[in-house]
This record gives C-alpha cells, structure tokens and sequence, in this order.
C-alpha cells in the first residue's frame, strides 16, 4: 500500500479523480470531460496548465477523458484551481460514477439515431460523482453499431429505430435487403418481410429505399445494466427501453437508488446482480420507474 505523501491538503489528496503513483510522493490528476468533448481552446489551456506544474506528458483514458501523470501533490490546489477555470475539473475514479463516455451520435456521425453527447451531459450533471457502493460507469452509443462498447459498462445507453414498411408499395427491388448487415430483410413474392428476431434496430434500411417506402419509427432508448469490461468482462442485460431522455433519467435515477441502498462494498456490481434473480431486479425498478 502506498503511503500518503507529507505536507499536503488530505481532502484534496483523497479525492476521487486523485490516483496515487507507484511511485508514491507522485499522484495521477484524471479530469471530468462527459462524453470526452473538450473545445480547442480548453485543450490547449490544459497543457499550458500541465506544463506548469511540471507534467511533460498527457495520457488520453479509455473513458475519454485526459489524465495528468506524475503530479507533485503539494501542488494540487493550485491545480485543480486552475484546471476548474478551464472547465476542466477533477473527475472521478473511485466507488461513484465516473466520467460518462458517449459517441458523437447524431451531431457527427451520419449513423446516429439519438444525442448521445447531449445526453451523457445531462447524465453527468445530475449524477457524475454521486458515491456509491461501487463504481459505476454509464456509456452511450448512439446506434446499435455500440461504437462506446455500452454494454461492456454498468449502465449502457443505445440509440435504437425501428424501421416501418409499407409492403403495399415495395417494389421488391431489394435495396433495402441489401443495406441490412443483418440479412434481417427477404424479398418474398415480390416485397420484403421483416425478421423481427433478426433486425437490430439500427435504422440503416430506412434511406436506401428509392421510392421512401420505409420510414423509422420514433428513436428509443435501450438501457442495459451489469456490463463489465477490465479482469471478467461480460455484456451487460437488457433492463428496459424508453422513449425518452427523460425516461433514461429516471431509469437511472432508480438504478442508481438501488445500488445505493442495496448493493455491498468489495465486488464489482455485474456480480452482485449475478448472484440475485435478474428478473426480480429488472421488475424492482420497471415498478419504481412507474411509481
Ligand atoms: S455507435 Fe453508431 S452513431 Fe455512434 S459513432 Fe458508432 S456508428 Fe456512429
Ligand atoms: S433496422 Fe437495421 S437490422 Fe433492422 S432491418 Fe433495417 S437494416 Fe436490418
Ligand atoms: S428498397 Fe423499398 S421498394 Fe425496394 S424492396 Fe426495400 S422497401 Fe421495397
């Protein structure tokens, strides 16, 4: 166990973004960035930042955000003090929820079905940092292609859109069927017929069409819960999909609550869901969602 340097602010040293070295009179400083956006201006500030309290380097995380190794701690409330005016405050690293990854989503990426930036933003106001239990990590993909890897988090969000047909009109040339990677649509006598047990909602069917036969249904929002990466990975479950980012909130809201009031210290939460009846949890909090 590394012992705690000397001659420092212990409240700012035993933060959760305060991550001690192995060499220990040397700390790691990890910021808050959801969804890793940072403006240019900013990026370039936390250089300037880390230059001059002696950091030479940048690490960029697996959850898009950027650490400063190798921090003296006698100098952290400077620091910090200066990185919060940038807007790039301490993050997170302990049991609590850490910084919220998400895709570009429908800002950017020409796939996207739902604001997944806009949303890890609102996730992390209303929850970044809440102490818990465990650790919790929440990512977001704005489409089923899960460029975030949502399902290997705690909680995973994925943008999802139902494709709706009108087979009166298709022509069966096939278009469609070809666009889905999924082989989801057959052309069958002349027009296509969907394999809902196939089809992954991604939407990828709906433009293609030449004559606009196919049109997406509202955006949902699928939420899965007990996803792990790191030593033991495993692919989170299916709890719910709602139709709003509102709805996300208040799922959230009520797995959160649930970690805090029954989840234990010492094992990761992917186990602890193990060891109970999936079902009776995923009933847990549908009814608390619906209170
Ligand atoms: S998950 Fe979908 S929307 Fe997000 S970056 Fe990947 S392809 Fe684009
Ligand atoms: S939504 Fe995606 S998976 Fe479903 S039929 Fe269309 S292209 Fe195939
Ligand atoms: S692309 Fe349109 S017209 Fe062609 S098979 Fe598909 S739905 Fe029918």
């Amino acid at each position: 166990m590394a012992r705690p340097p000397q001659n420092i602010n212990q409240d700012l040293f035993t933060r959760g973004g305060i991550i001690t070295e192995h060499d220990p009179d040397f700390c790691i400083v990890r910021l808050r960035m959801p969804a890793g956006m940072i403006t240019p201006a900013q990026l370039k500030e936390v250089g300037e930042i880390a230059g001059r309290y002696g950091v030479d380097r940048l690490h960029l995380t697996t959850r898009q955000t950027i650490e400063l190794p190798h921090v003296d701690p006698s100098c952290l409330e400077g620091l910090l003090g200066e990185l919060e005016k940038n807007g790039t405050p301490l993050g997170a690293e302990r049991e609590e929820v850490v910084n919220i990854t998400s895709c570009l989503g429908t800002r950017n990426c020409k796939f996207g079905i739902i604001d997944s930036v806009g949303l890890a933003e609102k996730i992390d106001k209303k929850f970044f940092g809440k102490e818990l239990p465990v650790k919790v990590r929440i990512a977001i993909s704005s489409c089923p292609n899960g460029c975030e890897s949502e399902r290997l988090n705690e909680i995973g969000i994925t943008g999802i859109q139902k494709p709706i047909r009108d087979p009166g009109l298709c022509t069966g040339c096939g278009t469609c069927a070809h666009y889905c990677r999924e082989k989801a649509i057959e052309v069958q006598d002349g027009i296509i017929v969907l394999d809902e047990n196939k089809c992954m909602e991604c939407g990828f069917c709906i433009m293609p069409c030449p004559f606009s036969l196919i049109r997406g249904a509202p955006p949902e929002y699928r939420i899965t819960v007990g996803g792990h990466r790191g030593r033991h990975p495993k692919l989170g479950r299916n709890l719910v999909t709602v139709k709003s980012e509102e709805d996300v909130i208040r799922v959230i809201d009520k797995i959160i609550y649930w970690i805090y009031r029954q989840a234990s210290m010492g094992s990761m939460l992917p186990e602890q869901l193990d060891e109970l009846e999936f079902d009776e949890f995923k009933k847990t909090i549908i009814a608390m969602v619906g209170e």
